[in-house]
């Protein structure tokens, strides 16, 4: 601690309660031991950085790395191995340049989306970024733990190019065209020439990242979000076939998110606006909530961008594909894109890469302030099939935990990831563990149907990982090969996505 504060300065060691508690995972289920930081490190610069991880190296002292540590649903900012330090990057939050011409930013891994958005501008920028539905999170943090938002820019480590990274020694590495000491081409260019490093980086303890490019977008000519609400619950599948196609030539060029009538509630009111009775929301409650204007069993959000002849000529392809399917309705608005009015609808604001924190509500479902939930969430294709598979197998394990079962599918150009979003009271010692157990006992079944979880709680990070397990967990072992070279005394992030340093393995 004495060589810590030396390097840092008092600012940058917290140990007191209160700053402590700001680490802890906010959806801890009460009453139990839970991942707790010892203490937490703020630098303010990759130098700071550097000096962490050679004290760490000198006394053997886990360190776990966030950016802003909003990874709520997964753990927060709380450390996989309790005592660790966690080292947060809250500090370097500097917007390091944008570059209009070819639409990338370079950033630290605290600045936020709100941040990044407001320097944008701010600066008079006319580029659009990507945001997940809360814009609190770091950029860096999101996309290094393989987050997800809304634009075309919404597959955010698909749209990272170029990152610096501090090695577990203290050694500074610049990925692909960064190599060379003045690269033209470093945020634009991701392979550099050789093998490519960047993905080492991502939801792994083999480097801390201190600088990410990320890829901006022109704004488009018109802006067109749209809805579509599905009456009957099984009408997913024939949503899901005929989605797939109009994903895959590129008509719907965003990721689209398909709720379920229990999750879009959420968004607006608590669980016991509905019902108060014991036991899962019964079926022709979720019915009567689905009658709402505006919902229904499943709602579709997504958004169309490009020229407006464009547009117009996507919008009746999506609608002649959906017409397809019997009681569905679409609706649309438009906008001009360069000239975006106050948009008030988080739902169009996240779609426009505006962020804001309005959907943050959701995880109040249960027990008002004190709401939490739990993402499981798996990645599969986009079929009828896999999506009735996914729902029927997470929504009747958490009904038999005497849970709702409210269900989000974000939609890639090839997948889609079924997130059950597992809301609990965290104050309800029962309740908490009913659902993180449910959650551990549908990651084994999910794997035999194929299903692998694409993130992870640190509850049953190792569960998940254990999933992975061709040719005796080849995967596992070719991480740990990279972990012993790297961090031989183990000092960073031990057991993030179940890579363990030799020392914790036994
Ligand atoms: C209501 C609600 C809605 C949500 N919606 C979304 C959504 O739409 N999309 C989405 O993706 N998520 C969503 N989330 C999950 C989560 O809140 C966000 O992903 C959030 O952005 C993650 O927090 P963060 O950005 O601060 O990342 P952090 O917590 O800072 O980082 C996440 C992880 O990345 C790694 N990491 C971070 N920084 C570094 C670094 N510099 N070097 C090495 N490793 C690092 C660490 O392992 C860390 O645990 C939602 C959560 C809630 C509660």
């Amino acid at each position: 601690m004495v060589a810590l504060e030396q390097a840092l300065g008092p600012d940058g060691v917290l140990t007191d309660p209160a700053s402590l508690a700001e680490f802890r995972d906010p959806f801890a289920p009460a009453g139990q031991e839970w991942y707790e930081p010892s203490a937490v490190l703020m630098p303010a610069s990759t130098e700071e950085v550097q000096a962490i991880v050679r004290i760490a190296n000198e006394h053997g002292t886990p360190l776990w790395t966030n950016g802003q540590g909003r990874n709520n649903g997964y753990g927060g900012p709380a450390p996989r191995l309790s005592g660790s330090f966690v080292l947060s990057l809250r500090r370097m939050n500097r917007v390091l340049e944008v570059d209009e011409d070819s639409a990338w930013a370079l950033l630290q891994p605290g600045v936020r989306f709100f941040d990044l958005y407001d320097h944008l501008r701010a600066t008079g920028s006319k580029l659009w970024m990507s945001v997940p539905d809360l814009g609190w999170g770091s950029v860096v943090g999101n996309t290094l733990d393989h987050g997800v938002g809304y634009t075309p820019l919404g597959d955010h480590l698909a749209n990272q190019c170029g990152m610096e990274v501090v090695l577990p020694d203290g050694e500074l590495l610049r990925t692909g065209m960064g190599g060379m000491s003045n690269p033209r081409a470093w945020q634009v260019f991701k392979h550099g020439c050789g093998p490519s490093a960047d993905g080492l980086f991502s939801q792994s303890n083999f480097g801390i990242v201190t600088q990410m490019g990320m890829w901006l977008m022109p704004p488009p000519e018109c802006y067109m979000p749209g809805w579509l609400t599905l009456r009957k619950d099984s009408d997913l599948e024939l949503l899901l076939e005929k989605l797939r196609p109009l994903m895959l030539d590129g008509t719907i060029p965003n990721q689209p998110m398909i709720i379920n009538a229990v999750c879009a509630a959420s968004a607006f009111w608590g669980r016991q606006d509905w019902f108060t009775g014991e036991g899962p929301i019964p079926d022709e409650v979720i019915d009567r909530i689905a009658d709402t204007p505006g919902f229904g069993r499943w709602v579709m959000r997504f958004a169309l961008y490009g020229d407006e002849p464009v547009v117009e000529h996507q919008r009746r392809k999506v609608e002649a594909a959906f017409g397809h399917i019997p009681g569905a309705a679409v609706t649309f608005s438009k906008y001009d894109g360069r000239n975006l009015p106050e948009l008030t609808n988080p739902h169009e604001r996240v779609q426009a890469g505006i962020p804001s924190m309005d959907l943050d509500r959701m995880t109040r479902w249960y027990g008002g302030e004190k709401g939490g939930h739990i993402g499981f969430s798996c990645a599969m294709p986009i079929t009828g099939q896999d999506g009735a598979a996914i729902r029927d197998m997470v929504a009747s394990e958490l009904h038999a935990a005497g849970l709702d079962y409210s269900g989000v599918i974000i939609v890639g150009k090839r997948h889609m990831i079924h997130v059950g979003l597992v809301v609990f009271d965290t104050e309800d010692a029962a309740q908490s563990k009913a659902a993180y157990d449910a959650c551990k006992r549908l990651v084994g079944p999910a794997a035999k149907l194929g299903y692998g979880e694409y993130r992870s709680h640190i509850d049953f990070m190792d569960l998940v990982a254990d999933q992975y397990d061709f040719n005796n967990h080849a995967q596992r072992r070719f991480a740990e090969t990279i972990k012993d070279a790297l961090d031989p005394n183990g000092i960073l992030s031990p057991g993030k996505q179940g890579i363990w340093p030799r020392a914790w393995r036994s």
